[in-house]
């Protein structure tokens, strides 16, 4: 690698250089299911896997494979395999780790789709999940057995984000013999590099800040261990075939390229509206890693000294009925899912995310119905506060 060059520089040039097909500007775009080979012995070279060439989309393609590379080149990962969705990245890490009749120690807050997925359909294949508080180490141990295989978690958490010592985790982790698996979707490796803090294996819904302008569904498995790496990518896009477009490839690559500006962007403007909202008469609380009120702030300065990214995550003191008002009264801020777009999205975890959850449970994990959770986009900071501003009232 070359370490001469800063992120922002990593973002847009491959470390080595390479030209593109015709000395392109932009890496071109190839939309083709399959490709044609020179000769019999050497289609049963690459299908073997052995070295350059291509054979199928679903094993591999070269505009994906770029996109591939860079994202593994910013994140320290030695290799990585391009998916249809984050699902389908956190599916093919995971079942690639865990068998049937083992299971995984996961935090007890997590993205609600891989809530669902960990605590309703993993276990019909035989592998189960034992949530656990991964800032209570006694807790943890006791959920361990001789057959778990994997410690999964994200921090700071979609969508209360609160933060958990990575470090210690993923000692935690080894020093029982489990793989640490870790959800950066939050932090991109802009703001944080899990991998060099131990943990085995990343995943990305790259549909977030990766992609970026909310235009595209994608995800991402990466990792330190090549052996490791090729297993899962041969498993997981080969086997069960959750390919990412080679088109949402190309347009992901766009998007790497100003990932830098974008994540201090978020950042810089998510401290000023998270400053205005703990000032605010009608919010209660506010869950910033970057204010200083943040329960595990100490944590976000050691782990986020770049910036916190851009999710916020605040208390109304009127309850579920100003939550309904504030996103209804919304006009520049939009009231939409997902997050990490340059637009600012505003949604009610409780209503949307977490639905189908028995009321007791979502009491017991946190999702609160006076909740709301920003996703604060690119506008100037002092647009997206006076549309909070008068929504709030
Ligand atoms: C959105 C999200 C996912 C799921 O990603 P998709 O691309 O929607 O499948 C996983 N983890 C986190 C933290 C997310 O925010």
């Amino acid at each position: 690698m070359d370490d001469k060059h800063h992120d922002d520089t990593r973002a847009i040039h491959d470390d080595e250089r390479e030209d593109a097909p015709e000395h392109a500007g932009v890496f071109p775009l190839f939309m083709t299911s399959s490709f044609g080979s020179e000769s019999v012995e050497e289609g049963a070279r690459i299908a073997r896997g052995g070295g350059e060439g291509y054979l199928y989309t679903r094993m591999g393609n070269p505009t994906t494979d770029r996109w591939v590379k860079r994202i593994a080149q910013l994140e320290g990962a030695v290799e990585g395999c391009a998916v249809g969705s984050g699902m389908a990245a956190i599916t093919g890490a995971v079942m690639h780790l865990v068998r049937a009749g083992e299971n995984l120690v996961a935090a007890n807050m997590l993205y609600s789709g891989t809530y669902r997925l960990f605590r309703d359909i993993l276990p019909r294949y035989g592998i189960e999940c034992r949530f656990a508080n991964l800032r209570d180490f006694d807790e943890v141990e006791s959920r361990i057995d001789d057959k778990t295989r994997i410690l999964y978690f994200e921090s700071p958490d979609n969508p209360l984000l609160r933060m958990y010592d990575a470090e210690k985790v993923v000692e935690f982790a080894h020093a029982h013999g489990l793989k640490a698996v870790f959800d950066n979707t939050f932090n991109t490796p802009l703001l944080f590099r899990p991998l060099e803090w131990g943990v085995d294996v990343v995943v990305h819904s790259a549909t977030k800040y990766l992609a970026g302008h909310g235009h595209v569904i994608g995800g991402i498995i990466l990792g330190r261990d090549a052996e490791l790496m090729h297993a899962i990518r041969h498993e997981t896009a080969y086997n069960f075939g959750a390919t990412l477009s080679p088109f949402n490839a190309w347009l992901l690559m766009l998007s790497a390229e100003t990932l830098p500006v974008r994540m201090r962007r978020h950042s810089e403007n998510a401290l000023a509206v998270a400053g205005f909202l703990e000032g605010h008469s009608q919010v209660e609380w506010v869950n910033y890693p970057g204010l200083p009120s943040h329960p595990e702030h100490e944590l976000a300065r050691k782990y986020l000294p770049d910036g916190c990214g851009g999710m916020i995550t605040f208390g109304l003191k009127g309850g579920k009925d100003a939550c309904v008002k504030t996103l209804d009264s919304v006009k520049l801020v939009t009231h939409q899912v997902s997050l990490g777009d340059t637009k600012s999205l505003l949604m009610h975890p409780y209503s949307i995310m977490f639905e189908t959850l028995p009321d007791d449970e979502r009491s017991a994990i946190g999702i609160l119905p006076e909740m709301l959770r920003l996703s604060v986009g690119m506008e100037d900071a002092a647009d997206i506060i006076a549309d909070l501003q008068q929504a709030l009232g």
